[in-house]
């Protein structure tokens, strides 16, 4: 079979390797595979593999960069461009970037944009990448369990690749490109290995200008990648890779930030990307607001996105049936005609006062969220009875909140044998998974107390808050947007941690003014203010 085939083949990847600028170390190792290659002919399953081999040396930009426009305001310029609002966010970004064109790019901690889906973390670091003038590359590592998804296998090993951030720089073309690792709070280990230090060597500015990955064998520069992560959840992040980042929160947008966004650039971007002049459909405030309360539930604008889109395409499916179609002015309408009934209707919360029902807030990975939770008590052998969203740390906490309930029982003229004659079951209707499970821990308490009691709560009153055994109030995280949330249930007081009262700046005016928040330390303010006398 010595057909002359495979020479030819050898001859034009030595000729190639003459032409890859690359260092001397990778154009050695190329010429020995390429050797290689030769001795193979006739075997065909060893020589793809080698032939594979070779081809993805020779495609890796080894040693080509693109320029960078070191402009900060041309940057400042592009990131507007992209995105309403976001002015911290920018800012931050801003000066990260003045940082690394002092220090150089190595020192600089890892930017992680934290934050819930659709709040715009992908498209700022799109931005950033377009305002510098590099290439933009996305690797997704939710689900990624396996260290060889990052360092790739051995070439023994059969069906052998590149890990997923060789492959990375093989699609970015350019050594200096902007990777960004999306869901590096979903990375998982298991048996196969622990991602989190193969990820550990590729973020460390010392240890990643030889980044070997085990297919190739070889060491890659990875020093002038700007690497930029993403998180839903800051908790899930392992603690030595959460040292390495400077996390810049995203938090979700309020109605009115929501308009502008489609006002200026949604509406936009889905008209042309649907073939249609940008006038072409004129929707008012008003309809905008429709589409975005009646259609989205969500902190972020994807949701709301992909729904203009289907606007626009009904829009389109009618001018190819009719192609006399006028620009189209939306209406409510005409909303419904195209999209359908309204999927949310805001069941407007139960103001009224009410036994063993307390409105709580939960933050969870798509924004904040009200719960009702609802304790109901009957006859029983001291059971404590959990139903609906409850993880562990939710039990805890329901827990601690009794045994604190048992310390002041006489003061409240509760039975003091409850905990032993009753069984208690709390529930909490629907709703995703809170991130921080124990910030139920005083709405449950006080569910809990009302129950027993016979006393009611004020339904227009929502409270946050970790519960100590000794009836403390603790902090708890996602205050701004648990607050937006009650807020756009139409609730005005609000009882949060005492040591919550700076995240209440980070409330837009407009919102903070027109509630009214009470600061607790210890549960029995809670109950001093939410507790009515019993009807
Ligand atoms: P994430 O990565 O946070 O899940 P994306 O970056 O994918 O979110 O954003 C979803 C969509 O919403 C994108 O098309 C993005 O351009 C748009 N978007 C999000 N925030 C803004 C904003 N502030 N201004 C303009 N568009 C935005």
């Amino acid at each position: 079979e010595l057909d002359g085939g495979t020479i030819t083949e050898a001859e034009e990847y030595e000729a190639d390797v003459e032409k890859l600028d690359s260092p001397q170390y990778v154009k050695d190792k190329l010429k020995r595979e390429i050797k290689r290659l030769k001795s193979l002919a006739g075997n065909n399953a060893e020589a793809n593999v080698e032939r594979t081999y070779i081809e993805t040396c020779l495609e890796l930009p080894w040693n080509v960069s693109t320029e960078d426009n070191k402009d900060i305001d041309n940057a400042a310029k592009v990131l507007d461009s992209d995105h309403y609002g976001m002015k911290d966010i920018k800012e931050r970004i801003l000066e990260s970037l003045a940082v690394r064109n002092i220090t150089g790019s190595g020192k600089a901690p890892v930017i992680c944009l934290a934050g819930p889906p659709g709040v715009g973390k992908t498209s700022i670091a799109k931005s950033v990448a377009r305002s510098l003038g590099r290439h933009f590359v996305r690797i997704s590592l939710g689900g990624v369990r396996d260290e060889a998804e990052i360092r790739g296998h051995r070439r023994t090993y059969i069906g052998a690749i590149p890990g997923r951030i060789i492959n990375a720089m093989k699609e970015a073309k350019s050594k200096n490109p902007v990777i960004l690792l999306d869901e590096i709070d979903k990375m998982a280990s298991d048996f196969k290995g622990d991602p989190t230090s193969a990820m550990l060597e590729v973020l460390d500015p010392e240890q990643n200008k030889y980044f070997v990955d085990h297919y190739l064998e070889l060491p890659f520069d990875l020093s002038k990648v700007l690497f930029i992560t993403t998180a839903n959840d800051l908790r899930n992040i392992p603690r030595p890779l959460y040292d390495r980042m400077e996390v810049i929160d995203i938090e979700g947008y309020l109605e009115e930030e929501k308009l502008e966004i489609v006002k200026n650039f949604v509406l936009k971007k889905q008209l042309k990307e649907n073939g249609l002049s940008k006038d072409f459909i004129k929707m008012d405030d008003e309809v905008i607001k429709y589409v975005i309360n009646r259609y989205t539930r969500e902190a972020g604008v994807r949701q709301l996105e992909r729904t203009i889109g289907k606007l626009c395409r009904k829009v389109v499916k009618e001018m190819v049936e009719n192609p006399k179609l006028k620009p189209v002015t939306m209406t409510k309408e005409l909303v419904v005609k195209y999209l359908g009934k309204e999927k949310y209707r805001q069941e407007p919360l139960d103001m009224n006062p009410q036994v063993g029902l307390v409105n709580g807030l939960a933050w969870t990975a798509v924004g904040g969220v009200t719960l009702e939770i609802e304790v109901s008590v009957l006859p029983g052998k001291g059971q404590i009875v959990l139903t609906g969203m409850m993880g562990d740390v939710m039990k805890e906490s329901a827990r601690t909140g009794i045994s604190y309930i048992r310390s002041i029982a006489d003061k409240l003229d509760i039975e003091p044998e409850f905990y032993k004659n009753k069984d208690i079951h709390i529930h909490i209707p629907e709703g995703a998974t809170p991130k921080d499970g124990p910030s139920a821990g005083i709405t449950m308490t006080l569910a809990t107390i009302s129950a027993l009691t016979n006393r009611p709560v004020p339904g227009n009153i929502a409270m946050t808050g970790e519960i100590t055994l000794r009836g403390r109030v603790l902090a708890v995280g996602g205050v701004r947007e648990k607050v937006l949330a009650a807020y756009r249930m139409g609730i005005r007081k609000i009882i949060l941690p005492k040591e919550c009262e700076a995240d209440i700046e980070k409330i837009p005016e407009t919102v903070r003014n027109d509630i009214e928040f009470v600061l607790v330390d210890k549960m029995e303010e809670v109950l001093e203010v939410a507790l009515l006398e019993r009807m």
